[in-house]
């Protein structure tokens, strides 16, 4: 039985980025790899939305996270940290981690922060060097208002710092037209690959943050990156069959369009609101992303989580921190297909049966079909 994943991260892979996957390993200080670099570098820019490079760490997410406060401020900065979620707080601990000075401003899980109480918060603290948002908060499937707190930034000497790890090429995301200074990302999310890769690019406004910064760094030093990628290079060993497989990826998404990608998204994200609500269940977000839709769970979601994957054989996510056991998540991002959330459907109607709650059986099933 084929296992489905329907998890925010890792995601399902492509059959062309396994073919890939499994080729031999090439050397990286050659003209070979170099021409692939080069063209990961040209065409990673427009899932980016940016006309910066896009450097490229061998790390998860949070690698990508860590670099991005470590590259663009000094110690005792006083940033602003909008924390909705897990990554919120991530974002919050590096912030921490590295002695800057952290303002929270604390968001119940499931809503986003308004434009207007970022902009409260701007008019009394001046001294504010970041913000730090998060694209798409995949503890609570929620999407914020980067748009939004581009346009109360663009003119102030602060960075909009973004992680867009779940968000990227599944939310709708423009990191130049929206002014983000700093965007980060992850390959085991919306584009198809296994993890292993960290994205970092920054705007020319970060790049006189990016000279002062007097944080310690070594690994993750965005001048290293920078200098070797402007001649096709990286600094270290990069993760090699990754970035072959990103080629690939990257091949894919922009056949497709990412207007396409996103309108796919928005599409998908509705069909499964609605199947949700067709099992008399509710969302939790309050402002709820198209990348992965939290639901208030009717039975213990641990044991819902354990009973999909263990006798089903398909994997959807629960909650985290105090949502432990309240919340399942459901991702449609990367190559999740309708096919995917269909069966997905299926077993978790019967999940939910069997730990008692009732429902009107292929009730789901048939909202989702409407949007095949
Ligand atoms: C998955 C995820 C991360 C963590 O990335 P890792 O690759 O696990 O380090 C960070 N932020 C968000 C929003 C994520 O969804």
């Amino acid at each position: 039985m084929r296992h489905i994943l329907l998890t925010p991260g890792p995601t399902p892979l492509p059959p062309e980025i396994l073919e890939i996957l499994s080729k031999p390993i090439i050397h990286h200080r050659t003209s070979e790899f170099k021409k692939i670099l080069n063209r990961v570098r040209e065409k990673i820019k427009k899932v980016f939305f940016t006309d910066s490079e896009v450097l490229i760490f061998a790390s998860s997410g949070t690698g990508a996270m860590e670099a991005a406060v470590a590259n663009f401020f000094k110690e005792g900065d006083k940033v602003l940290v909008i924390e909705g979620g897990k990554f919120g707080q991530r974002w919050s601990e590096i912030c921490k981690s590295f002695r800057l000075q952290v303002l929270k401003e604390e968001v119940e899980w499931g809503k986003s922060l308004s434009k207007e109480r970022l902009s409260e918060i701007l008019d009394s603290n001046p001294d504010i060097k970041g913000v730090f948002s998060t694209l798409c908060e995949t503890s609570t499937g929620t999407v914020f208002d980067i748009k939004g707190y581009g346009e109360l930034l663009k003119d102030k000497e602060c960075l909009l710092i973004v992680d867009a790890i779940s968000g990227l090429a599944s939310e709708v995301f423009y990191q130049d037209e929206w002014g983000a200074d700093v965007v980060v990302s992850a390959s085991q999310k919306g584009l198809m690959l296994p993890p292993g890769l960290g994205f970092l690019s920054f705007s020319k406004k970060a790049e006189k943050f990016l000279e002062s910064s007097d944080l310690p760094k070594y690994y993750f030093d965005v001048k290293k990156y920078y200098k070797s990628i402007l001649s096709d290079d990286t600094p270290f060993t990069p993760a090699i069959n990754l970035v072959i497989a990103l080629d690939k990826a990257l091949d894919i998404l922009l056949e497709e369009g990412m207007e396409n990608v996103f309108k796919k998204f928005e599409k998908m994200s509705q069909a499964v609101r609605k199947a949700i609500s067709a099992l008399g269940l509710k969302l939790f977000s309050e402002s709820p992303s198209q990348s992965v839709t939290a639901v208030i769970s009717p039975v213990d979601s641990v044991k819902l989580v354990n009973l999909l994957r263990t006798k089903y054989k398909v994997s959807i996510a629960g909650g985290q921190a105090h949502l432990k056991g309240k919340i399942f998540r459901v991702a449609h991002m990367g190559y999740i297909s309708y096919q995917d959330l269909f069966l997905g459907f299926l077993y978790l109607e019967k999940a939910l049966k069997e730990l008692g709650f009732e429902l009107k059986e292929l009730s789901s099933l048939n909202k989702l079909k409407e949007y095949m």
